[in-house]
């Protein structure tokens, strides 16, 4: 069994002066009291727009992001491929509203293709909807409103849009991943993207949509799915999360007295994200999944299942995933035994990125154990390297 807690592996490609800035980061957003200050000071300079640019790039950004272009991220990318890690860019730019963010987003996802064409350092290609058109229009979508013309006009263009996209996606034969995003604009976004599996996932599978185990309902929507795409004869791309917006999902259904949708016990969340791959590993013939997770019961209980079914450590249908920055332990010792893996890079102007550093310090203080896991491995690798 791989050991994840192999320090010198997970950390191989990081020099002193890198191993010394993420301890001091992950110290830092280790403290609530700090790191609240800090998610607050990023939330003032957003709203104020105060050009303190130069400090976040070389602190936080320069931790969980691969710059502010495709190109600043290429030096990271080649480092990851030098571990055999592929890398997934995430043009970050969150809360698009108006039609030039959304062509924005558009063009950069097609650059991020161009670059992707016969480039096995980057085997995926990643969107949020949100990116590409209106919250609302997504939010009313989901509960099967009504649009009014200009709205209809939007979702047209949208539509002609990701159809480019998935094309072109198709042509060069490199799978896309569609986000999981909130609750209530996801039955919108699990439409849209049933539609696209059913129309580009007939030999092999080029979409995939986002399951966040979090949520009471997922489980049996991914039986569902299953059945369906069997009867329609159809392949699943499934990316398999915990899920990102926990405590905005329960105030949320508070302020407004609905059901919570998310479980409120962390272990029946671990529970519902094993089950998930238990039944995609049950069903692998039609069901290709990332594991996208942190977690290292989580990544172990994965090479169980795959050990159980005789399954080859890179068979193609079964990646793991974290974010940059995050859980090298489970990346590189991941990699180090041949496993697919892959790192989200987040990249964009550091304005339009600070939403998503905001969402990671912010996930760093509310996961219990996720800061001391880090600190712990940094520190673990820090002794190593002072010893011999
Ligand atoms: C490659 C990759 C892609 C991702 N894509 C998406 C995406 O598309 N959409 C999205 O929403 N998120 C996404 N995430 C983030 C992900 O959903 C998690 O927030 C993050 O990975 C932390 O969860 P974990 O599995 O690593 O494990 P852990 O650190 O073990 O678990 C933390 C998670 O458990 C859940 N949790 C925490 N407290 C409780 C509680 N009291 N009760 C129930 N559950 C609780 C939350 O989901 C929390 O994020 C992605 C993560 C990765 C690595």
């Amino acid at each position: 069994m791989i050991d994840f807690n192999n320090s010198k592996n997970a950390f191989g490609d990081k020099s002193d002066f890198d191993l010394n800035r993420a301890f001091f980061l992950f110290q830092t957003l280790n403290y609530p009291t700090i790191s609240k200050f800090l998610t607050v000071i990023l939330k003032v300079i957003l709203s104020l727009r105060i050009p303190i640019d130069f400090l976040i790039k070389l602190t936080i950004f320069k931790q969980f992001c691969g710059g502010e272009t495709i190109s600043d991220s290429r030096k990271t990318i080649d480092k990851l491929w030098k571990s055999s890690i592929g890398t997934i860019l995430d043009y970050s730019a969150e809360g698009q509203e108006n039609e030039d963010d959304f062509k924005n987003v558009f063009d950069e996802t097609l650059k991020v293709l161009d670059i992707a064409k016969d480039n096995p350092k980057i085997p995926f290609v990643v969107f949020k909807l949100t990116g590409l058109i209106k919250f609302n229009i997504l939010k009313k979508l989901s509960k099967k409103q009504e649009l009014n013309e200009k709205e209809n006009a939007t979702l047209i263009r949208f539509n002609k849009r990701l159809d480019i996209i998935c094309k072109k996606a198709k042509k060069i034969n490199k799978p896309i991943f569609i986000d999981a995003e909130e609750s209530w604009i996801q039955n919108g976004i699990d439409s849209i993207v049933f539609s696209l599996m059913k129309q580009f996932n007939k030999e092999k599978v080029l979409i995939f949509n986002t399951v966040q185990m979090y949520r009471h309902d997922r489980l049996s929507y991914l039986m569902d799915l299953s059945q369906i795409a069997q009867k329609e004869d159809f392949k699943i791309g499934l990316k398999i999360v915990r899920g990102a917006y926990h405590q905005k999902e329960i105030e949320r259904a508070l302020e407004k007295g609905y059901k919570i949708p998310v479980h409120e016990k962390k272990s029946n969340t671990d529970k519902d994200f094993n089950n998930a791959l238990k039944f995609c590993i049950e069903n692998i013939n039609h069901i290709s999944i990332c594991s996208g997770t942190h977690n290292i019961e989580s990544s172990m209980y994965l090479l169980k299942l795959m050990q159980e079914k005789l399954i080859k450590n890179n068979d193609d249908r079964i990646y793991s995933s974290q974010l940059l920055g995050m859980s090298d332990n489970i990346s590189y010792n991941l990699s180090n035994e041949n496993y697919n893996v892959s790192k989200y890079v987040p990249y964009g102007p550091v304005k339009k990125v600070i939403p998503y550093l905001i969402r990671r310090a912010e996930e760093n203080r509310s996961i219990s154990g996720q800061m001391g896991r880090e600190l712990k491995n940094i520190l673990e690798e820090k002794r190593r390297r002072k010893a011999s």
